[in-house]
């Protein structure tokens, strides 16, 4: 049967949700503080990486439509420079994922997918949703969603403070989108560099408005040296603040930026934010219930890089389990047993994420150091981005890491032996 469904926010999560329920005959409002053109003539919101299983989301619901133009992320690679020695590196390694990873600019997608929601009919409202549109929208729908990413009206959300350990911004964070980086080989990858006690800088290729370029993140602890984004005024600033940290800290990589150039001067952008986690059901003064996905409930710092990816598999658990409610009514109970459901899998993406952004514990030193001898530990490290809850136990563990380490290092030596073997046959 047709529900009456309406979506604050068109991003990651809220675009697919409208698409689909529409294209299986419910009765879809979508509103958006943004519209196409505000989307597409705007700054880069984000890197949106996303992994194997995100990926195979969207194509099943037919939303890939830049599967065949955008470069693909074909591993993952970890550098720690070295402390004493200025332009040496400690750890240093990288593997292949068993299915490639893409990041297709936002300013592309988000557009693309509002159009093709309007052109099938759908009503699509620009407009900011406050208490009072979100009252006018609950009062004439069956369900109400609010998929407004990191939005004001998330506050309408009781955080969760026993899982939300950060009150504050653990990193201030800034995005370039360039043109002309030397590629890495021999096979694509996400560079993650991790430079002790200042931050993170990750790069990898990407499809934005121009064709094929490379994003830069960086990750500066706040107060540090990589904190430094506001003096950077102009685009051309912004560009040169970045290629001054590389040369700084990361030799290696200032190496192939020798020719880059911004992809436009929208490819840049510089902020914050603390991660959070909320309660997901948000009860409007009249007493109606609204119900938060994605961002709007759970949303983490950059680091991993799973926002994108948490956004489409929540995406797919709420399209689910509305399908599967048949005619009954939305009610609490139904969005906190929904979002119990994601929560089993997005409580793991979250305390990973949050471990990330302290300093490692010497386990996680050990293990990160180890991928460096031992291939299948660097495999399953590089493709465990895909589905985050594989690093447990052994991530927060000593114990378990030690144990893991020793199994991964097993089935190196076994492979070892077994090569002469298979040479001899
Ligand atoms: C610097 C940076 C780098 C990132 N890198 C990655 C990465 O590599 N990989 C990855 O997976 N994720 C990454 N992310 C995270 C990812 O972009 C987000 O987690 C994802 O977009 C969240 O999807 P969402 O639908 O919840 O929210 P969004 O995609 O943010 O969409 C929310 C939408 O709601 C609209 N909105 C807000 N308030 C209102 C309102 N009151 N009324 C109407 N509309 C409203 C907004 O304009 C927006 O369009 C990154 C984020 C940042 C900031």
């Amino acid at each position: 049967m047709s529900r009456r469904i309406a979506i604050v926010g068109a991003g990651q999560a809220g675009l697919p949700l409208a698409l689909s329920l529409q294209a299986r005959g419910d009765q879809v409002t979508l509103v958006s503080n943004r519209s196409p053109d505000d989307i597409r003539g705007g700054r880069v919101m984000s890197s949106q990486c996303m992994f194997g299983t995100a990926l195979a989301i969207e194509h099943e619901f037919g939303l890939d439509g830049w599967a065949r133009e955008c470069p693909p992320v074909e591993g993952i690679g970890l550098t720690v420079p070295h402390p004493g020695q200025p332009g040496a590196k400690l750890i240093d390694w990288a593997a292949r994922l068993d299915r490639p990873a893409q990041a297709v600019d936002q300013r592309l997608k988000m557009p693309a997918w509002i159009e093709r929601f309007r052109e099938r009919g759908g009503s699509f409202v620009l407009q900011d949703a406050g208490v009072a549109e979100l009252e006018a929208l609950a009062a004439t729908h069956d369900l109400t969603v609010v998929a407004a990413g990191k939005g004001e009206v998330t506050r309408l959300f009781e955080r969760d403070t026993t899982n939300s350990p950060y009150e504050q911004p653990q990193r201030a964070l800034a995005l370039t989108y360039v043109k002309g980086m030397t590629p890495r080989t021999p096979y694509s990858r996400v560079c993650f560099n991790l430079i002790p006690g200042v931050g993170e800088y990750f790069v990898f290729p990407a499809l934005t408005t121009s064709g094929a370029c490379e994003i830069m993140v960086f990750e500066g602890i706040p107060g540090g040296p990589l904190d430094c984004w506001t003096d950077a005024k102009t685009p051309e600033q912004h560009l040169a603040t970045s290629l001054r940290i590389l040369e700084t800290f990361l030799p290696w990589e200032a190496e192939r930026c020798r020719h880059v150039e911004l992809s436009d001067d929208n490819g840049i952008l510089a902020g914050r934010f603390a991660p959070t986690v909320r309660r997901p059901v948000g009860r409007l003064p009249s007493g109606a219930q609204v119900f938060g996905i994605a961002d709007t409930v759970v949303v983490n710092d950059p680091i991993t890089g799973q926002g994108s990816n948490n956004a489409t598999k929540c995406f797919k658990i709420v399209h689910d389990a509305i399908v599967a409610h048949g005619d009954r009514p939305f009610d609490a109970a139904w969005m906190q047993a929904t979002f119990d459901r994601y929560w089993d899998y997005a409580q793991h993406v979250t305390r990973w994420t949050n471990m990330l952004l302290a300093p490692p514990p010497d386990h996680i030193l050990k293990l990160l150091g180890a991928a460096g001898e031992c291939p299948p530990l660097a495999a399953a490290i590089a493709n465990n981005f895909d589905h985050p809850p594989a690093y447990f136990p052994w991530w927060a563990d000593a114990v378990e890491c030690d144990r893991f380490i020793a199994t991964q290092m097993a089935k190196l030596a076994s492979s070892a032996d077994a090569a002469p073997a298979a040479q001899a046959a």
